[in-house]
C-alpha cells in the first residue's frame, strides 16, 4: 500500500467539503511549490482544481468525466445529510 492521505477542501462558493485521496509524498511536493500537474498527474483535472482552490465539483460545472463516481447525486440537497 502506498501512503495516502485524505485532503479535505472546503468550497469557497457553497461551503461543500470535498475529500480527495492523494499520495502523501506527492502532495507534499505540491505544497512545497511544485506544479500540481507534475506532482499529481494521476488526479483528474477537476480534482487538481479542487486541491488548488477548494472549488467543489458542482461549482466547477459538475460535468467532468471520471468525477461522477465520487460525487453524490444530491443536487438541491446540499449539506443536509451531515
Ligand atoms: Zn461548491
Amino acid at each position: 500500500m502506498k501512503d495516502t492521505i485524505i485532503i479535505k477542501a472546503t468550497c469557497p462558493y457553497c461551503g461543500k467539503e470535498t475529500c480527495i485521496e492523494v499520495d502523501e509524498a506527492k502532495y507534499a511536493r505540491f505544497k512545497r511549490g511544485e506544479n500540481i500537474n507534475s506532482a499529481l498527474p494521476e488526479l483528474s483535472a477537476s480534482k487538481r482544481e479542487t486541491l488548488r482552490n477548494g472549488v467543489c465539483a458542482k461549482c466547477q460545472g459538475g460535468s467532468w468525466a471520471g468525477w461522477a463516481e465520487d460525487e453524490e447525486k444530491d443536487f438541491g440537497n446540499d449539506d443536509e445529510e451531515r
